[in-house]
């Protein structure tokens, strides 16, 4: 009997995420079938994806490009919706196995919400749902019995470390870090980089505003946050290493001192696939890792003087409660201002910083409290861009 095949709803699929997993799925004789899609702007390339995935659901969230959308569909069975709730509401579907969470930044907590309390299992590319909410998210995953796979090649590095086992007790995680393109800069030169320069990342091809987050190590702490509540570590637990190359993703230390890693070619779509095909690993025409090609591989510390994102999200984690949202909703806003060339790059973590001393604490948050948090820290931040 030909088992049925899973369906998967891709949120976010327009993005560099959202993009390498339809072709994951397209490549490969994945066992999977495209049951929505959604996108928050780029309409065009919806339409593409759709005509050619034929999912049962589209939605674009931006409202304007609805008309657009629904046209360009017209003679194919497909419906078509706009609007943030209909994201939500698509996610929540009956016959979705898999939800993928590809969007960008706090715009993906509502509708993750919305699809673990449907019960549906999450592979989770929005680090930024687990910064901001994470406490929430991982009770609502518990409550609701939903399995989060991590797609974040650092996570799925650990996950992957992780399996086979069982309760054997971790010791410490070991993230590593590329250190983005400014690494070897002074706080001189930082002063001066700009936006075009921090979008070219040495070795990962991605989204531009992770590709400043790398830059700035702010992804960097956005996982170590994600880690804490994917794995049930302590932040004592947690260890940042930069190794330039990217080609060890990330590390498990266990009780008895022996380090599991995980080593590959940067290339997000192995953890997207595997993400899907948990706990079966399935053949890929991926790039290989050649150790010919590798002359040697390096590690260093990550310098927190120059790079203070870092070390307010060790803050930001430890601290708990809605620091980590204060965190990620001005860092948000400050992103998107260097990417309109309104502030410098070490501008940034100084609005970041006062954002955090100015946002009013609170230590055991609701939903609505992350949802005021969010736009209390969002209006801080902006109000200090001139
Ligand atoms: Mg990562």
């Amino acid at each position: 009997m030909e088992e049925k095949k899973k369906q998967i709803a891709i949120l976010g699929s327009t993005g560099s995420i959202g993009t390498q997993a339809l072709e994951v799925i397209a490549d490969s004789h994945l066992q999977f079938e495209v049951y929505a899609l959604t996108a928050n702007n780029n309409v065009d390339l919806l339409i593409s994806q759709a005509r050619q995935f034929c999912p049962e659901h589209v939605v674009i969230g931006n409202e304007s490009l609805y008309p657009q959308l629904k046209s360009a569909l017209a003679d194919l069975p497909i419906k078509v919706y706009a609007g943030t709730d209909a994201i939500a509401q698509v996610a929540e579907m009956q016959p979705i196995d898999i939800v993928l969470t590809a969007m960008v930044g706090y715009s993906g907590l509502k509708p993750t919400i919305s699809a673990i309390k449907a019960g549906k299992k999450i592979a989770l590319a929005n680090k930024e749902t687990l910064v901001v909410a994470g406490e929430l998210i991982c009770q609502l995953a518990i409550d609701n019995r939903v399995s989060i796979l991590p797609v974040d090649s650092e996570h799925s590095a650990i996950f992957q470390c992780l399996a086979g086992e069982g309760d054997n007790a971790i010791e410490k995680l070991i993230l590593t870090a590329s250190g983005g393109p400014f690494r070897t800069k002074s706080m001189d030169e930082l002063q001066q980089v700009t936006c075009k320069q921090a979008l070219k990342h040495p070795n990962w091809d991605m989204g531009a505003k992770i590709t400043i987050d790398s830059a700035s190590l702010m992804n960097k702490g956005f996982e170590i946050i994600e880690a804490k509540w994917l794995f049930g570590v302590t932040p004592e637990q947690i260890e940042v290493v930069v190794h330039p190359q990217s080609i060890i993703h990330s590390m498990v230390q266990f009780t008895d001192g022996s380090i599991k890693a995980q080593l590959g070619m940067p290339d997000m779509k192995l953890p997207i696939q595997y993400a899907l095909t948990y706990p079966e690993r399935v053949k890929s025409n991926f790039p290989r890792f050649d150790f010919n090609q590798c002359t040697q591989f390096t590690f260093e510390q990550p310098d927190l003087t120059r790079f203070r994102n870092l070390a307010f999200a060790f803050h930001a984690m430890e601290r708990g409660g809605n620091m980590p949202c204060i965190l990620n909703a001005a860092n948000e806003i400050v992103v998107a201002a260097f990417l309109k060339e309104k502030i410098g790059f070490l501008q940034m973590s100084d609005i970041i910083e006062s954002v955090m001393h100015k946002a009013s604490f609170v230590n055991k948050p609701s939903y609505e409290d992350y949802v005021q948090t969010d736009a209390s820290a969002r209006e801080l931040a902006s109000s200090l861009i001139k």
